[in-house]
């Protein structure tokens, strides 16, 4: 008699879900500027320096895991994982590794993944090839494609150029494997998946919600993400990050 209980409870802890391998809800953001607003184009592609940190502060307080794409599968062995992208590959980019240095302490590393347009490296206001080799180096961050020319990918014809080409170019200035493609525009069809499995194992799209795994066919190529642009307040983007 006074076994049942706990035999009852073994079986039970081997029924439930452990927290750890529940599936959550991961949430992938996307930010392209992080400067002042210079007046030049949209507005709400920058966020300050001062409102990211604030942001990232938020995410290290609140136990946040910030994760990269290689590290897909360990994403369940986490707390609060969460990634942190940036398209386009610009030149302010370098104020995230800033306050990522200031930031980071022994339980919170941060790391997020610049999405850069090969073709686009080394203009004005871009990162360099020196830039991302001292970036890639460094290790905070994984770079990754966003195409060599950003065009619509449901409308070009040469694949090999604008998928493949792009990730050796990215390959040979980091040293390091780029196994995500963000697509420009957030353009995507059954004929862009096909392409880009050939080369990548991940394709982000500007889909606003969070990633849960449904164990759907292309769902690692139509991974969603969601904008934090220059009017969020810190009370929306800690709705948008917490899990609901
Ligand atoms: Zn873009």
């Amino acid at each position: 008699m006074k076994k049942t209980p706990i035999a009852a409870l073994l079986i039970l802890i081997h029924i439930l879900p452990s927290p750890i391998f529940a599936q959550q809800k991961v949430p992938i953001l996307i930010y392209h500027s992080i400067d002042k607003y210079n007046g030049l184009g949209s507005k709400e592609l920058y966020v300050t320096p001062q409102n990211f940190e604030e942001q990232m502060r938020y995410l290290r307080d609140h136990g946040f895991t910030l994760f990269t794409f290689e590290r897909w599968q360990d994403m369940n062995k986490v707390n609060k994982p969460i990634f942190i992208t940036f398209d386009d590959g610009y030149k302010n980019n370098w104020n995230v590794i800033e306050i990522f240095q200031k930031l980071r302490n022994e339980r919170f590393q941060p790391t997020a993944t610049f999405f850069v347009i090969s073709d686009f490296i080394g203009r004005s206001n871009r990162l360099s090839q020196s830039d991302l080799k001292r970036i890639a180096v460094e290790g905070m961050i994984s770079i990754q494609s966003h195409t060599a020319t950003h065009p619509d990918l449901t409308k070009v014809e040469n694949y090999p150029y604008e998928l493949k080409v792009s990730k050796d170019k990215i390959e040979q200035i980091t040293n390091k494997p780029v196994v995500a493609l963000a697509y420009p525009f957030g353009a995507v069809n059954k004929k862009v998946i096909e392409e880009t499995k050939k080369y990548y194992s991940f394709g982000v799209t500007t889909i606003p919600e969070k990633f849960q795994k449904t164990g759907g066919k292309d769902e690692l190529y139509l991974l969603p993400r969601i904008y934090i642009k220059y009017s969020t307040s810190l009370e929306e983007f800690a709705k948008i990050v917490e899990v609901e």
